[in-house]
C-alpha cells in the first residue's frame, strides 16, 4: 500500500500566505501576546517559533517573559493589563507553568475574545455545545489537514490517544461535530490496540516515542502523529513509528514538518479571528469576518460566533 504523507509544512505557509495576503489588503495588524513563565528549553522555542511567524504576516508581536519563581497573583496581574491593552487581539500563555501555578484558573483570566490557545472555560464550553469559536489550535490544524487532503470524517470511526485539554479532548468534540464516531483512550485504557486497531483514523498525542505500532494500526487508515518527543540523540520523534507504518497506513503526518507547522498556522488563524471579534462592534469591516471565514473554513462547517 502507497502512504501519502499529510504535508503540514506547505499547508501551513498556504494558509499563513492567505492570511499574511488579508491582512496586507484589509491594512489591519492583529496583535498577539505571548506569556512565556520560566526557562523551559522546549517553551522557548516554541514561542520564538510563534512569534517570527506573526512577525512575517505583519501582526504585531509581543513577547512578556517572566521568572519562574513569579507568583500567580503577578502573572494574573500581567494578563489583566494585556486584557486591556487595545493592541492586543490574542493572548496565549505559554504551557507547561510552573508546578505552584493552576493553569485552570491563569485560562479562566484570559477573556475568551482574546483566547487564542482556546483554553478558557468558555470556549472549551463552547466547543461542548458544538458552537466552536476559539478552538484549541492544534486539533484545529489537523481537523484543516484532514479535510484539505479529502480524508472521510463523516461516519469514520476516529480514536484519539491522550485526553488533554488543548489536544485529546478538543480533538475528539470536533471530529463529533464532523459526525464521526468517536473513542478516546488515555493511560487508564486496557489494551490500546485493540481500540486503535479499528480506527480509520488515528490521533496520537501522549508524548511517547514508539507507543503506536504497525500492528495496532489497520492497513490503509490514517494516523495523526502529534507527539513531540525528543530523543537523546537530539532527534525528533512522535509517539508512533512511522518508518513501520510506511507502506501501510494510508495516510501519515511525518515528523517534523506534519502536525507542528499547522500549529502555528492556525495560532495566526485564531490571532486574526481574536482580532475580527473584537473590532466587530466598530462595524468598519464587518463582511470581512464572514469572508474570510468562509474562503478558508467554510467546508469545515464551523459556525462563527452569533
Ligand atoms: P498531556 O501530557 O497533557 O497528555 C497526555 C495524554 O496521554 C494524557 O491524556 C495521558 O492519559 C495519555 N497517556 C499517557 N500515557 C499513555 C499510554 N501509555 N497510553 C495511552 N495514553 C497515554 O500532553 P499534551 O496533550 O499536551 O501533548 C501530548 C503530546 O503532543 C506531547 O508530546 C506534546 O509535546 C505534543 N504536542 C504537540 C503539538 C504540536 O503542535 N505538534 C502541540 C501540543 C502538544 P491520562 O489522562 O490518563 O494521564
Amino acid at each position: 500500500m502507497k502512504t501519502q504523507l499529510l504535508d503540514g509544512r506547505q499547508l501551513g505557509k498556504a494558509l499563513t500566505d492567505r492570511i499574511r495576503q488579508e491582512l496586507e489588503l484589509a491594512g489591519i495588524k492583529p496583535g498577539l501576546a505571548v506569556v512565556l513563565v520560566g526557562d523551559n528549553e522546549a517553551s522557548k522555542l516554541y514561542v520564538g517559533s510563534k512569534q517570527k511567524k506573526a512577525q512575517e504576516l505583519g501582526m504585531r508581536s509581543f513577547l512578556h517573559r517572566l521568572p519562574a519563581d513569579i507568583s500567580e497573583d503577578e502573572l494574573l496581574g500581567e494578563i489583566e493589563m494585556l486584557s486591556g491593552r487595545d493592541d492586543v487581539h490574542g493572548i496565549l500563555v505559554q504551557l507547561p507553568l510552573p508546578s505552584h501555578m493552576d493553569p485552570y484558573r491563569v485560562q479562566q483570566h484570559i477573556p475568551p475574545a482574546k483566547d487564542v490557545d482556546g483554553l478558557n472555560p468558555f470556549n472549551q464550553g463552547a466547543l461542548v455545545l458544538g458552537r466552536p469559536t476559539l478552538v484549541p489550535c492544534t486539533p484545529l490544524g489537523i481537523l484543516y489537514l484532514l479535510s484539505a487532503y479529502g480524508i472521510p470524517l463523516e461516519g469514520k470511526h476516529a480514536v484519539i490517544v491522550g485526553r488533554s485539554a488543548i489536544v485529546g479532548k478538543p480533538m475528539a468534540l470536533l471530529l463529533l461535530e464532523m459526525n464521526a464516531s468517536v473513542s478516546v483512550c488515555h493511560s487508564k485504557t486496557k489494551d490500546l490496540g485493540l481500540h486503535t486497531i479499528q480506527a480509520d483514523i488515528v490521533v496520537a498525542a501522549v508524548g511517547r516515542p514508539g507507543l503506536i505500532q504497525k500492528t495496532q494500526i489497520k492497513e490503509g487508515a490514517t494516523v495523526v502523529d502529534v507527539g513531540q518527543n525528543r530523543l537523546e540523540t537530539g532527534r525528533l520523534v512522535g509517539d508512533a513509528d512511522l518508518d513501520g507504518l510506511m507502506g501501510h497506513a494510508g495516510f501519515l503526518t511525518p515528523i517534523p514538518g506534519g502536525v507542528g507547522p499547522m500549529t502555528v498556522a492556525l495560532l495566526m488563524w485564531n490571532t486574526l479571528l481574536a482580532f475580527l471579534l473584537q473590532e466587530k462592534p466598530k462595524a468598519v469591516r464587518l463582511p470581512m469576518l464572514e469572508g474570510i471565514h468562509e474562503r478558508l473554513f467554510g467546508h469545515l462547517n464551523l459556525p462563527l460566533v452569533p
